[in-house]
């Protein structure tokens, strides 16, 4: 995915004002103003810019006919603003996300654009952001937030990933090739029983993938599916989970389990209400796991509010 970056230079001052205070630098500088945003003000020296404003709510630029310059980044009760003194430089360069490069894209490796491109980077995938993009074309694969890009690569082209939900699984980028639903579901739907009712429990999916029992609404009890690998069963019917003190029941307010009597009794609730707490991790992973437009979503509070009188 393919954005602009406006880089612009120039003897200029920079005013930074909050809570009625202001700030201002004068020197020869750089100014980047990235698509989320973020503007960035560099000096001669060191890795810091001297001023900036990340995320930006909205920013605003103008380019005078003497081409001299001014930009203003707002962000709540942050401003910053940048004025050239002179006729500065402006500059407009593509720009993607710069991650790990983990393969060569399968939705345009061999196609004729890319032969017909000059562009090194046509067709390499890389893993950024939670995210496997392409460098070249839209094709772009949001991962669960813990999921790790493998070596190995999907027969569909796309490289694999590893994801711990109780077990190691090792899947395609690409939910539409082979859905991490489908895969723990496989493994382990049915495979424990509810310790309040003894049906069985379902690998469900509300947000996140969780066990359910199945005679819901009668029973209500949920578990959060482990982020630690299962290593046998609990007499309650649960699972036991690896952890580094040793396996315990995935309920840990569980009597049947040998620590079930431990201080950890005294941290938890009532024994259905047991999605841990813990799983926040999990929430932003489903977020991830959710859909595309999720993408999107987040693109919404970095969208700079542009308008140039060029
Ligand atoms: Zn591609
Ligand atoms: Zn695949
Ligand atoms: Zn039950
Ligand atoms: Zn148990």
């Amino acid at each position: 995915m393919t954005e602009t970056v406006h880089v612009y230079a120039g003897d200029c001052t920079a005013t930074y004002h909050r809570d009625g205070d202001a700030t201002h630098q004068r020197g020869r500088v750089v100014v980047v103003h990235k698509p989320d945003g973020t503007v960035l003000v560099h000096d001669a020296e060191g890795y810091q810019p001297v001023q900036w404003l990340t995320r930006a709510n909205a920013v605003h630029r103008e380019q005078g006919e003497d081409g001299s310059f001014a930009l203003v980044a707002v962000k709540e009760d942050e401003r910053l603003r940048v004025e050239s003194h002179d006729r500065g430089d402006h500059a407009r360069h593509d720009a993607t996300p710069a991650g790990v490069p983990v393969g060569t894209c399968p939705d345009c490796t061999g196609a004729k654009d890319v032969e017909a491109t000059t562009s090194k980077s046509a067709g390499t995938l890389v893993w950024a952001r939670g995210a496997v993009a392409c460098l070249h074309c839209p094709t772009e694969h949001r991962l669960p937030g813990d999921a790790t890009v493998l070596d190995s690569a999907c027969d569909c082209g796309l490289p694999r990933m590893a994801v711990e939900r109780g077990a190691r699984f090792e899947l395609c980028v690409d939910r539409g090739c082979e859905g991490l639903d489908e895969v723990v579901r496989e493994r382990f739907d049915r495979e424990w029983s509810c310790p309040n009712c003894d049906g069985d429990l379902q690998v469900l999916r509300e947000r996140t993938l969780f066990l359910g029992c199945e005679n819901y609404p009668d029973c209500e009890s949920s578990f959060a599916l482990p982020d630690e690998e299962v290593v046998g069963e609990c007499d309650c019917g649960l699972p036991l989970v690896e952890t580094s003190d040793g396996p315990r029941c995935l309920d840990r307010d569980c009597d049947e389990s040998e620590d079930g009597e431990s201080e950890d009794k005294s941290e938890n609730g009532s024994e259905n209400d047991v999605i841990e707490t813990d799983d926040g991790e999990k929430g932003e992973t489903e977020k991830d796991d959710e859909a595309e437009g999720e993408a999107d979503d987040e693109m919404e509070d970095g969208e700079a509010d542009e308008s140039e009188t060029d």
